[in-house]
């Protein structure tokens, strides 16, 4: 057990100073620098003498440079909040608005203005060289936030989940325990504002592993995807289920091109049986996990090996065995399915300044943090199954959307009378895109200008994942009893048809 991350993580860099922590396709970082360079930043930091509780944003893409500002913050005792580069700039700065955090560190140059003090990335580039190494006690303790990961907020503000280094601890452990990490070159795959990114980072660095980054561009193209992959002698595979669909269109994505992939965890959306079934069939020898969890609980709360017996038994497979030091309760009335509520210390103290819906989420049972995950399942035996949601939040790729979100910025387009996003299922059940329904005013022009309108108006507040693919356009939209739009009706509407 470590009681440490950040000491663990520069006690691996003692022990082997030049082994590879981050290889961004063959550019590569050592664990002497990751150390070395952190320390450095936080020594910055600390001469801005900001109050202990004031976060720190981090802005850019999946480099080096934002991990050692990650941990330069922590080091300094302030939690990071890891901002992606493909981020609306309504999100930046609905983001800045809702964390204030005392200053940013843009890797890459902040499309927004703001007040908020600024070091760019020729700035941090001189503090590794110019600073000196960090001394002293600990700056960080147990229960302060380690990181704030801003997920999709159904009034148009995203939330920022706050993450202590008590959390971290718990998911780190039990993960390290759990699978093996040691020295293995591990994928990362997901942007840092993604929680499964954690997923990878911290087992791995804790255990003196390689990250082998998978940059968005390189995954967002198939022919530079199917090229870079075999090249990155992975050991172990972590992503959406979404991704491994993609790599098993490639033929060549097997044993004999992947002679070390031992592993794969997924985490962040269902798991078909016929993605899994697939996947097995391909790597007949590699140990596939199914793991389940919200970022408000610390990236994954159950895991279960999928193995042939559980492909012959279940249709729709588990989520998992829950962790140690963690509780699932299933809140129902009359039958054994319902609500999923988790406990234990991997859970989230709540939102970062947002008092209402903190208290709507998250409560407490005796002094052990119980979050309300809004998903639905059951258990069989100790093993949990995922049966849905209680609310209009989905996954679409493995990217959490709160469709309400997308309704709030549609309805704010002003040649938009009234907007709402549904999800459109494949026959597995899973989301395969987003359409938007919409009444325009007159004032809209033609269907075809009009799409064109709306999508160029929603890339200016929304993340591009929560852009609908399609658009389709009514008179009006179906209500419900309360005089709100029938978004159920619409869902069905929309998958009855074509
Ligand atoms: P996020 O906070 O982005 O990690 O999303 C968490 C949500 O993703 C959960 O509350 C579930 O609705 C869904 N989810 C995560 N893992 C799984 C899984 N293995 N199977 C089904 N749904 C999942």
């Amino acid at each position: 057990m470590i009681d440490n991350i950040l000491k663990q993580i520069d006690q691996e860099a003692q022990a082997h100073p030049n082994r590879i922590a981050f290889d961004h396709l063959g550019q590569t970082n050592t664990y002497q620098e990751l150390a070395d360079w952190s320390s450095r930043v936080a020594s910055a930091i600390q001469r801005l003498d900001l109050n202990h509780d004031v976060p720190i944003m981090v802005y850019g893409g999946q480099t080096f440079d934002m991990l050692v500002a990650f941990l330069g913050a922590v080091k300094a005792g302030h939690a990071y909040i890891p901002v992606d580069v493909h981020s609306s700039e309504q999100r930046l700065q609905t983001i800045i608005e809702a964390a204030q955090p005392g200053f940013i560190i843009c890797v890459e140059p902040l499309p927004i203005e703001t007040a908020v003090p600024q070091l760019s990335l020729t700035e941090l580039h001189e503090v590794y060289h110019s600073f000196p190494i960090k001394q002293g006690e600990d700056s960080l303790h147990l229960n302060d936030n380690f990181y704030i990961i801003f997920t999709s907020g159904t009034t148009g503000k995203p939330k920022g989940v706050q993450i202590s280094h008590c959390n971290l601890l718990s998911f780190v452990n039990w993960m390290k325990y759990d699978f093996n990490f040691e020295e293995k070159n591990v994928l990362l795959q997901p942007s840092f504002s993604f929680d499964l990114s954690v997923m990878a980072i911290y087992p791995t660095l804790t255990s003196g592993g390689t990250l082998k980054v998978l940059p968005k561009e390189t995954t967002d193209n198939f022919m530079s995807l199917f090229s870079v992959l075999p090249k990155l002698a992975l050991d172990t595979w972590i992503s959406t289920p979404s991704l491994i669909d993609i790599c098993l269109m490639d033929q060549n994505f097997n044993p004999q091109n992947y002679p070390q992939l031992a592993t794969f965890l997924f985490c962040g959306e269902e798991l078909t049986h016929a993605t899994a079934s697939k996947l097995k069939q391909r790597f007949p020898a590699a140990h596939i996990y199914n793991t389940y969890g919200p970022t408000e609980t610390t990236v994954a709360v159950t895991s279960v090996e999928i193995t042939d017996d559980i492909l012959a038994k279940y249709a729709r497979l588990p989520i998992g065995y829950v962790k140690p030091e963690t509780t699932i309760f299933v809140k129902s009335h009359r039958n054994k399915k319902g609500e999923l509520l988790i406990a234990g210390p991997n859970v989230s103290k709540g939102y970062l300044h947002n008092q209402a819906k903190t208290e709507a989420a998250f409560f407490d049972i005796s002094g052990v943090r119980v979050y309300r995950s809004g998903d639905l399942g059951y258990f069989e035996g100790k093993l949990l199954f995922y049966t849905g949601r209680s609310d209009f939040q989905i996954k679409l790729n493995g990217y959490r959307i709160e469709l309400e979100e997308i309704n709030h910025y549609l309805s704010e387009i002003p040649f938009v009378k009234q907007g709402v996003a549904v999800p459109k299922y494949d026959q597995q059940g899973k989301v395969k895109q987003l359409i938007g329904t919409v009444v325009l005013k007159q004032s809209a022009g033609d269907e075809l200008t009009a799409t064109h309108r709306v999508k160029q108006a929603l890339s200016k507040l929304v993340m591009p994942y929560m852009i609908p693919q399609r658009f389709k356009y009514y008179q009006k939209l179906p209500l419900s009893a309360n005089g709100k739009v029938d978004i159920k009706a619409l869902i069905t509407a929309v998958n009855a048809h074509d």
